[in-house]
């Protein structure tokens, strides 16, 4: 099937065509979808998009008068695409509903740990030859108390891995998981987890729901010295609220994969420019803030899974199949991905 793969990155292509086998036939553009670059799409039945593609409902009308039938996902989340707009006008969306879950939990401890032990700073010091330990004092992971906000596939496994090392958890969900609680996970409100928790992970998807569930009020709530780390959406945090809870010292360390209006600046080399963004310039000037590019994604075991994923929920589109890739509107308001 003629498929247009917007967001295109090198690691993109490589993985996709790995996968393909030249079953379908892939033009791959490096350019983002928004308003501007629907057109694009005119006469391609398919298209793949990524997490900072923008779908609402002027980018979809404009897919669905180019032809476009349907819309793969390179992403779990679906947060970017209106749904009721794509339903309205006969879109099929698919996403990639799993795949390693393993690559972000992973990477929200390797963010955990960075802060909790400094390694960011330590790095820096060390290859400018200060070998002083003052300002790096950290401390164990052994005996805290986690908070995992949204205990599905990734809050999961993140929870096995903090009661590796000794945690206590705490956890909060619309829905209890066995897995935690086998763990000895104890459900509780927003509130009290934030209360509680030494360190909060958040691993909610971005519903309407959970939008800006991190804001002024809850960051009141949190412990003095917590700390706050964001792999799942940019929105589920109030960034303008989060930056002056860490000017009042509020809280001892945030990591954050993701940041609410990354789509202008994610996976961009902008090293050459001034960064149109005051908000995520002054947030990576704190020593106790570490900032990713949304990459906890980004390992080869996820790229495999996604990749064949896409392929399949193109195969299936193409023959007639359903399967469980497809996002529908209620969902979105219902049950969230
Ligand atoms: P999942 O669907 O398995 O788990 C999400 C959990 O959140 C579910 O248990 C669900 O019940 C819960 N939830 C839904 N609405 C809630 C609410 N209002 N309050 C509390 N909990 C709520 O999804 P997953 O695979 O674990 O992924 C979680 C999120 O991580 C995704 O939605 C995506 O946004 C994000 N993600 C980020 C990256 C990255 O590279 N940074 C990669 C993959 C996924």
């Amino acid at each position: 099937m003629k498929t247009l793969v917007y967001s295109t990155r090198p690691y993109d292509k490589e993985y996709l065509e790995m996968a393909n086998r030249h079953v379908h036939k892939f033009h791959f553009y490096e350019t983002r979808l928004e308003r501007r670059t629907a057109a694009l799409a005119a006469g391609f039945p398919a298209i793949c998009c990524f997490v900072d593609d923008e779908l609402d409902a002027s980018v979809l009308k404009q897919l669905s008068r180019g032809g476009t039938k349907l819309i793969t996902l390179r992403s779990t989340g679906f947060n970017n695409v209106d749904l009721v707009s794509a339903e309205e006008l006969g879109l099929t969306v698919m996403r990639v509903s799993q795949y390693s879950p393993y690559a972000v939990a992973e990477f929200a401890t390797g963010l955990i740990l960075a802060l909790s032990r400094k390694i960011h700073r330590a790095y820096n010091r060390v290859r400018e030859g200060n070998f002083l330990l003052d300002g790096l004092l950290g401390f164990d992971l052994h005996g805290k108390t986690v908070g995992i906000v949204g205990t599905g596939k990734i809050g999961s496994v993140l929870s096995q891995i903090m009661n590796g090392f000794g945690c206590r958890l705490l956890g909060y969900d619309v829905n209890q998981n066995k897995a935690c609680l086998d763990l000895g996970m104890r459900y509780v409100s927003l509130n009290e987890l934030l209360a509680q928790s030494d360190i909060v992970s958040l691993h909610a998807p971005l519903t309407p729901e959970t939008r800006h569930m991190i804001n002024k009020e809850t960051l009141s709530l949190m412990k003095p010295g917590a700390m706050l780390v964001n792999t799942s959406r940019g929105a589920l945090v109030d960034t303008r609220a989060l930056l002056s809870a860490l000017k009042k010292q509020q809280l001892g360390a945030v990591g954050m994969d993701v940041y609410e209006e990354e789509s202008h600046i994610y996976y961009q080399n902008l090293s050459e420019q001034i960064i149109p963004d005051d908000v995520i310039t002054r947030l990576t000037t704190f020593p106790n803030v570490l900032v990713t590019g949304h990459q906890a994604f980004f390992t080869c075991e996820a790229l495999t899974m996604i990749a064949e994923t896409t392929i399949q929920n193109i195969s299936d589109f193409k023959a007639g199949r359903t399967n469980e890739n497809i996002v529908e509107a209620k969902n979105k308001m219902k049950k969230a991905s």
